[in-house]
């Protein structure tokens, strides 16, 4: 698997932050610098034109003190070991900032799953979760979905699971579709969590959350329902934009619109009466709230100055660099930061596993109202902490998160 330092470089840059602002005990620091497990696979898989396919997946463990590891399972063509450990190391730290009883892993697979048939998908996550099988249960490590898998994916890796236990195990996986055990409410969590967390920055900011100018990058699962549900509630969403590029109207876009124009031709671009921009320029939109919603490594040191939005909440993992952060706190921006921001959808996921193993299913208004709560806990948790220590919120929050961890493994001690 190719090796980028990017993500993880960006992942221990922080850690070493809030260590040292924790005064963390240095064997501690040090543990937590490296996941727990980190176990590479190579899936082999019939192709619809008769060749074998070869993928290299991965699943990757950081930390379990808190409770079983949670995290998605992300395809994409550049998908690299040190991403997956970057991402895995920020579940430990977003499950111990929102409070959930977890610990922290992700999962990847380097393919480009734009260019496979369903067959191929199906196959290849098949055979994924039987090659990571052993390290993956209900009380041991519960995938979810990520970049490029869906509710689908969560169905094939159920399936593949109960199949080689025998009986079905709905709460092997989370984000599944309601049919089999998915909760009510989870497809929309994160984004619901983003804009809570949009909603209580601008209102410590004396900003008018209704009718306060949104843009979104990326269209995917969060940024769709991050523009629909911020449309809904009143805000304008002034630009949108996904791989291929965004659009710009400044009298405001309708998000269900945009979602039948991508769906009729694969991308938010060229839409009437809106002018295309670039994900560079979208990023860099007059507007009050920005919403990074994509991929990682977007706000950096080369363009942080020209962000222009007064909020930056993140719904994606890691958009925004450490010498990025650096500007935009120094420029008075309000930064949202992910661990806090999209920690609603492992929280909806904790919600969906605790009604799988109780065998409950809880109503949407249920759900709704239990993540709402816990993401106005988490933001004010992370709120307090920065203003004692007059840092910006992604100090507070790793503080937080890294905090919590740091007090369970004490707690469990080290065996032997
Ligand atoms: P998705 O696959 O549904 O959507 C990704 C979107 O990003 C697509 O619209 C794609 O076109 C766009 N995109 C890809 N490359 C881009 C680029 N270079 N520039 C602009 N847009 C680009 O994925 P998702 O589930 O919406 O995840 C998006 C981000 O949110 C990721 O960072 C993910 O880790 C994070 N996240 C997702 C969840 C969740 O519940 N799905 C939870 C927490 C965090």
């Amino acid at each position: 698997m190719e090796k980028t330092q990017t993500a993880l470089n960006i992942a221990l840059k922080q850690l070493d932050i809030a260590a040292k602002k924790l005064n963390l005990d240095p064997r501690i620091h040090k543990t937590l610098k490296h996941p727990k497990r980190s176990l590479i696979v190579s899936i082999t898989i019939k192709m619809d034109n008769g060749k074998i396919g070869v993928f290299t997946g991965c699943r990757v463990q950081h930390n379990d003190a808190r409770g079983p590891f949670k995290g998605g399972i992300r395809y994409h063509p550049n998908v690299t070991l040190d991403e997956v450990t970057a991402l895995a190391m920020w579940m430990t730290w977003k499950c111990a900032v929102v409070d959930i009883p977890y610990g922290g892993a992700k999962g990847g697979v380097c393919c480009n799953p734009k260019k496979m048939s369903t067959g191929e998908l199906e196959r290849m996550t098949r055979r994924y979760t039987s090659l990571i099988l052993d390290v993956i249960g209900p009380y041991r490590d519960v995938p979810a979905p990520d970049v490029y898998t869906d509710a689908q994916t969560m169905a094939w890796i159920m399936d593949t699971y109960s199949q080689f236990k025998g009986y079905s195990v709905p709460e092997c996986v989370t984000g599944k579709p309601l049919s089999i055990g998915g909760s009510e409410g989870r497809v929309e969590a994160t984004s619901l969590g983003v804009i809570v967390c949009a909603r209580e920055a601008a209102k410590h900011l004396g900003l008018n959350f209704k009718g306060a100018t949104v843009a979104v990058q990326g269209y995917g699962s969060v940024g769709w329902n991050v523009a629909k549900i911020a449309h809904d509630m009143g805000c304008k969403i002034v630009a949108v934009s996904d791989s291929v590029g965004g659009i710009y109207c400044s009298e405001g876009l309708n998000p269900r619109y945009i979602y039948e124009h991508k769906s009729k031709t694969s991308s938010v671009v060229n839409y009437k009466g809106c002018k295309n921009i670039t994900n560079e320029e979208l990023l860099e939109t007059k507007c009050d709230i920005l919403i990074p919603a994509a991929l990682e490594n977007q706000i950096t040191k080369a363009n942080a100055d020209k962000i222009k939005a007064k909020i930056v909440t993140e719904g994606a993992n890691g958009p925004t660099t450490p010498e990025a952060d650096k500007v935009l706190h120094e420029k008075g921006t309000t930064l949202v930061p992910d661990i806090l921001a999209n920690s609603g959808g492992v929280t909806a996921s904790y919600f969906e596993w605790v009604q799988n193993l109780t065998r409950e299913h809880w109503t949407l208004e249920e759900v709704n109202g239990k993540l709402e709560n816990k993401m106005v806990k988490a933001f004010n948790d992370v709120h307090k902490v920065a203003k004692q220590e007059e840092s910006d919120m992604r100090t507070a929050a790793l503080m937080l998160g890294v905090g919590r961890v740091s007090n369970a493994i004490k707690t469990l001690g080290l065996w032997p």
